[in-house]
């Protein structure tokens, strides 16, 4: 991949409304700072070739290389990216009862990968008020504080920075699509590092269709209710459309169109529904809300299944062949989309006069998604 300084990260992610926030630049010198949900230089500074430009997810991705790297195979465009195995599951009966999203599976995982010493720490995502805000733990009796999904933009890896300083050598992430693209440009060690060590344990990666501008949100709620009285928000499968938001006691359910002007423009140019780079991948399962849609990739995460299954901190069953045309169809409309955009846009391939582009994937490989 090509690799520029902090000078080309602001033109072509901060200065382009391109940046989701997902602090992968943060936390790696004192310039990058992120304050309730923007991303912002605080310094110039002159590096040529930078960290937080080789991790941004929003910048000169190359997906066919990050697949060959993570895969050993180029990347195909197939809607759910490459895996081995989707299947439904939920938290298993080691696993101690909290207020989970869906299944608990995120958690339950988490919590075995950390007793098991798969991992030594994980970083995980809380929320106050209505500001996302991530934390490094080394104790699995941490992770219940961090269940139920924050549905805005968060800094997740600034605390992924903050445990590779502080030496931790295993660590585990939950994160969304960008965040795990981020990880992903990590470790193919992009700056050609000597004696590089990945720091990446375990990516446990989430769906998302898109995430909410976390001010924006804010302003929009603040003048309707009491954004402190917030103790979980939910938006359920189609054909719902509706947020909601869980006031304890009561709830109130917002309509999707009056919360779609709150996304992100580089939400709606994302290409990656399920993480595709990710060890295991969840989400939610349709017409299920206490089950999760698990999907594997790597051997690391089979391995973590298959020893969380056995050890009761997991349940796992087959999945009905209509929930994975439902999921397919969803992940592909997510794809077309995107790239259209971004094509639209001269995001995508661009190569004339030096000019970068936000992500690079195979002329053939556009067509088949586009077609
Ligand atoms: C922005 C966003 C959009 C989503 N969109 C979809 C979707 O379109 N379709 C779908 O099926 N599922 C979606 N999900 C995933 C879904 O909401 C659940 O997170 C997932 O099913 C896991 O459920 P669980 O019960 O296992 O999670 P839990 O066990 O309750 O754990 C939740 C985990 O999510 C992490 N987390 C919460 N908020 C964030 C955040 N903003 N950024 C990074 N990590 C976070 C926490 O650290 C925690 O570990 C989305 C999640 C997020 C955060
Ligand atoms: S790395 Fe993440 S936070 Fe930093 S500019 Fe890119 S998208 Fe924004
Ligand atoms: S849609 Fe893409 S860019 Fe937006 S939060 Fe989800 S994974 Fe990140």
């Amino acid at each position: 991949m090509q690799v520029y300084g902090s000078k080309e990260l602001v033109e072509d992610v901060l200065n382009k409304d391109l940046c989701i926030g997902c602090g992968a630049c943060v936390d790696l010198c004192p310039y990058f700072k992120t304050y309730k949900g923007k991303t912002a230089m605080i310094f110039p500074c002159t590096v040529q070739q930078g960290r937080c430009h080789a991790y941004c997810p929003k910048t000169e991705s190359d997906l066919t290389e990050l697949s060959m790297s993570l895969f050993g195979k180029p990347y195909d465009g197939s809607p759910m990216g490459h895996h081995e195995k989707i299947l439904i599951a939920r938290a298993g009966d080691k696993v101690h009862p909290a207020p989970f999203q869906a299944g608990g599976a995120v958690s339950a995982l988490v919590t075995f990968a950390m007793k098991n010493g798969m991992v030594d720490a994980a970083v995980l995502t809380g929320r106050t008020g209505l500001i996302p805000y991530a934390e490094l733990v080394t104790e699995s009796e941490s992770v219940a504080r961090f269940t139920t999904s924050k549905y805005m933009a968060a800094p997740t890896l600034s605390a992924f920075n903050q445990g590779v300083k502080q030496g931790f050598q295993k660590i585990g992430v939950v994160g969304t699509p960008c965040q795990m693209t981020a990880l992903a440009q990590m470790s193919i060690n992009p700056l050609h590092t000597e004696n590089f060590k990945d720091s990446v344990a375990l990516k446990i990666g989430l769906f998302c269709t898109w995430a909410l501008d976390t001010r924006k949100l804010a302003a929009y709620l603040s003048s309707r209710l009491d954004i402190t009285g917030i103790k979980a928000m939910d938006i359920p499968p189609p054909p719902a459309e509706i947020l909601v938001l869980d006031m304890g006691g009561k709830t109130i359910e917002i309509p999707l169109s009056e919360i779609r002007p709150l996304v992100p423009r580089t939400c709606l140019l994302c290409p990656d529904m399920t993480s595709e780079w990710a060890d295991v991948s969840v989400g939610v399962l349709e017409g299920e809300p206490k089950f999760n849609t698990l999907i594997i990739r790597t051997r690391t995460g089979q391995d973590l299944v298959d020893k969380a299954v056995a050890q009761g901190f997991l349940t796992i069953r087959e999945m009905p062949a209509v929930n994975l045309d439902h999921l397919s169809a969803a992940a592909s409309n997510k794809k077309k989309r995107a790239l259209a955009g971004a094509m639209e846009e001269g995001l995508l391939n661009t190569a004339e006069n030096g000019k970068r582009a936000m992500m690079r994937i195979e002329k053939a490989v556009v067509e088949r998604i586009l077609a």
